[in-house]
C-alpha cells in the first residue's frame, strides 16, 4: 500500500504532464472506486488547467483552472502510469487500454496519466479549492509530518494519556499525516523503541527523539524515489514505487542493522498488522 512517500515521489511524477497543462478530455470508465465518482466528473475535469499538484497526507490534490481541486487516492493497488510526454526523456507510445484502467486524462500537451486499480480500494472526488481542508476525507488528517506543525511540543502532547501501542498510535492519521504499517516500524527500530510500549507512558525525551527520525525516515524515502529513477518514473511508466532499503519492515529473522545489537528482527501481529521489530534494541 502506498505510504507518503511513494504518494509524494507520484505527485513529483505527474508535475511535469499535468501542472500548468489542459485536460483535453477525462475518460471516466466506471461509476465508482472505493466510493462513487463526483456527478459530472469526465464534464468538469475538461478543458481545465491543472494549475498545481499538491499533496495532502496520502491525497494528491489537482487544482483546476475551474475553482474545483481533484482529489486522488491510491488506495491499496492504486498506480498512475504516464506515457506519451512531451519533455522527451521517454519516448513510450501510449499503451493499449487495459484491465482496471478506471481514469484516463488526456494531456493537451499530448501526455496520457492514467489511474489503474484492480481493487479499487482508491478514490477520486471534486471539490471547491477555497473549502478544500473542510472535505470530509481532508478534515480529520492530523499536521504533515514534514511541516511546521508537527514537532516535538505538539506530538507529547498528542501522545499524553494515550493508552494504545505507540505503533498503533502512529498508525493514527488524525494524529500525525500519512505514516503507515512500513514507515512506521522503520521509525520505532530507528528510535529503539519497543512497537508495544504504550503511547503515554513513553518519557517526553523519548516521544521527542522521535520527531526528527520520522522526518528523516520520510525525507530519505523520499529522495530515493527521486534519485534512483531519474523523474520517479519505471521503464513500464509507472510513478511512484522504488527499491526499499528497509531495517525492519520485512525483515523478519534478518539480524538487526543496529550496530553492535546482535538481535534478529521478528515479526508479531498488532491490531492485524504485521509488526517487524528487534526485541534486543527496541526497548
Ligand atoms: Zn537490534
Amino acid at each position: 500500500m502506498p505510504e507518503l512517500p511513494e504518494v509524494e515521489t507520484v505527485r513529483a511524477g505527474l508535475i511535469p504532464s499535468m501542472q500548468g497543462q489542459v485536460i483535453e478530455r477525462a475518460d471516466v470508465n466506471r461509476p465508482d472506486l472505493r466510493w462513487p465518482f463526483p456527478d459530472n466528473m469526465s464534464d468538469r475535469l475538461t478543458g481545465a488547467t491543472v494549475t498545481a499538484l499538491r499533496r495532502r497526507s496520502k491525497y494528491i490534490l489537482a487544482d483546476l483552472s475551474t475553482g474545483e481541486t481533484l482529489i486522488i487516492h491510491l488506495g491499496m493497488s492504486g498506480r498512475m502510469t504516464v506515457s506519451g510526454d512531451p519533455l522527451g526523456q521517454f519516448h513510450h507510445d501510449h499503451p493499449a487500454p487495459a484491465k482496471h484502467d478506471h481514469v484516463v486524462f488526456h494531456m493537451a500537451n499530448g501526455s496520457r496519466v492514467t489511474f489503474n486499480d484492480a481493487r479499487r480500494f482508491g478514490a477520486m472526488d471534486l471539490a471547491k479549492t477555497d473549502a478544500i481542508e473542510d472535505h470530509w476525507l481532508i478534515k480529520p488528517i492530523g499536521p504533515e509530518p514534514l511541516g511546521n506543525a508537527f514537532n516535538e511540543e505538539y506530538l507529547i502532547a498528542a501522545l499524553s494519556g494515550k493508552n494504545t501501542p505507540i505503533k498503533t498510535a502512529l498508525l493514527d492519521q488524525r494524529i500525525i499525516a500519512g505514516l503507515g504499517n512500513i514507515y512506521v516500524c522503520e521509525v520505532l527500530h530507528r528510535a529503539h523503541i519497543n512497537p508495544k510500549r504504550k503511547a503515554g507512558q513513553l518519557s517526553k525525551p523519548r516521544v521527542a527523539t522521535m520527531v526528527p527520525i520520522i522526518r528523516d525516515v520520510l525525507s530519505e524515502a523520499i529522495a530515493a524515489g527521486g534519485s534512483s529513477l531519474k523523474d520517479y518514473r519505471q521503464a513500464d511508466g509507472e510513478l511512484g514505487y522504488f527499491q526499499h532499503g528497509f531495517q525492519a519492515y520485512d525483515q523478519e529473522n534478518q539480524p538487526c542493522k543496529t550496530p553492535d545489537c546482535g538481535g534478529a528482527i521478528a515479526r508479531i501481529v498488532q491490531s492485524g498488522r504485521s509488526t517487524f521489530y528487534c526485541p534486543k534494541c527496541q526497548r
